[in-house]
């Protein structure tokens, strides 16, 4: 019997999107495996292996028999160092059993809306937002309800704008700072002013999203969480992907309420369990230890921002904010819309990214997918000849289209 596939599909499934970051870095994958020269600035990934010392420990850990199932939050051990993390780095506290390990940041959200949404239930959702927020929500039974911050106002929401979006059915607000795909950085001050909005609010809860909290380079990381009118509603998430260049480790965490903490455990347990032992075992270490290797990809990321800011400067019609932390940009390129090289004109963002894609053949990501039709993302986690080679080519492709 032949079988409809589409048909067959659940409807949750098929009205979820792909995700564009991994769906554009397999593109990019595929051209380069039929012999294209392609450049990747797609995904938002450290271009330097993970720190020496952190595989070591995992390495230990596998002969020391780390091998086994955890219990599902995570090892007692690593909670642990993550709850001084969070007192050294983030002045929050939180005790173990406020700690839920998990296979990254993108795992503790997904258990969050899981824990949380019921079908209707609204999310606020800082736009431009990671692309995965979207359609995490909307999978939970969700409704996103993106709330824009405009390239001119540093693509930030302001407490205004804030107060004007919550309904009656409004349950959390998701947002991460230092963020993807802006760059943007939340200061104490404009938390403070989002706080005093959210305070007004019992049952609203925040999902402050710090997985770029090492890659700022305002040297002050806020964390919404410190806040006492709103910690008791403040879910906390990080992870070691970014800050750490363990990408590949799948190790993310969150610190959360008791009773959120234990709901989000209960959804992992019924789906994957405990994150990998030598994994949590490597990641302990890695919190504990100097963070030096940490500090050295920042400065080499804020070399980069430099180089990028100003290549990109140099391309007519590119408007770009500054970014203060992560390693993106996010510019602004609708003035290419309707313009053509003849055989091909730009409509839209995804095919500006098109035609950087099969022209340029340099992977970038359009900003539909971030919220913003107008602008697309660049990852500069890559080397600076990449980076120089990616934004030449960019630049000859673009003086193509009138
Ligand atoms: N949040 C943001 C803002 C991200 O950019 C990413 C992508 N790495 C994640 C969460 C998920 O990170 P991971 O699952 O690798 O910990
Ligand atoms: N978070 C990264 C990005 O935005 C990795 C890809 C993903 O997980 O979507 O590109």
């Amino acid at each position: 019997m032949a079988v409809d596939k589409q048909q067959y599909l659940s409807d949750k499934l098929t009205q979820m999107a792909e995700s564009a970051t991994i769906k554009m870095a397999q593109q990019a994958r595929e051209m380069k495996a039929q012999g294209h020269d392609v450049i990747s600035l797609s995904l938002g990934e450290p271009d330097f292996d993970t720190p020496e010392h952190i595989k070591k420990a995992a390495k230990q850990a596998l002969d020391d028999g780390y091998t086994k199932y955890t219990p599902v939050p995570g090892l007692l051990e690593l909670r642990e160092a993550i709850c001084e993390k969070f007192k050294r780095d983030n002045n929050l506290d939180y005790s173990p059993s406020q700690i839920v390990v998990s296979n990254g940041a993108k795992q503790s959200i997904a258990n969050l809306c899981l824990a949380l949404l019921n079908p209707g239930d609204e999310v606020i959702v800082f736009s431009p937002f990671w692309v995965s927020y979207r359609d995490i929500v909307s999978f939970a039974g969700g409704v996103p309800v993106p709330v824009h911050g405009s390239i001119d106002a540093d693509f930030k929401v302001t407490a205004e704008q804030l107060d004007a979006a919550i309904t009656s059915k409004t349950k959390a607000i998701l947002f991460s700072s230092p963020c993807n795909p802006t760059g943007s950085v939340y200061t104490h001050d404009e938390l403070a002013a989002l706080v005093t909005i959210i305070d007004k609010y019992d049952d609203l809860f925040i999902i402050s999203d710090e997985i770029y909290e090492h890659i700022n380079f305002t040297e002050a990381h806020a964390s919404i969480g410190t806040f006492p009118e709103v910690k008791d509603q403040t879910i906390t998430i990080n992870g070691m992907s970014k800050g750490f260049s363990m990408t590949g480790w799948r190790i993310g965490y969150m610190g959360a309420p008791e009773w959120i903490a234990e709901a989000c455990a209960k959804v992992q347990g019924q789906f994957t369990s405990g994150a990998s032992a030598f994994g949590q075992k490597a990641a302990a270490v890695a919190l504990q230890s100097d963070l030096k290797p940490t500090y050295e990809m920042k400065a080499a990321f804020l070399k980069r921002k430099q180089l990028v800011k100003d290549l990109l400067n140099d391309i007519p019609g590119v408007v770009s904010n500054d970014p203060k932390g992560a390693f993106y940009f996010f510019p602004d390129i609708s003035s290419y819309f309707g313009k053509s090289d003849g055989p091909v004109t730009i409509t839209d963002a995804n095919s500006f990214a098109e035609v950087i894609l099969h022209q340029a053949h340099v992977a970038v990501v359009s900003g539909s997918a971030f919220g913003d039709p107008n602008c697309f993302r660049l990852s500069y986690a890559s080397s600076e000849e990449n980076l120089i080679e990616a934004l030449t080519r960019i630049k000859r492709t673009l003086s193509k289209f009138s």
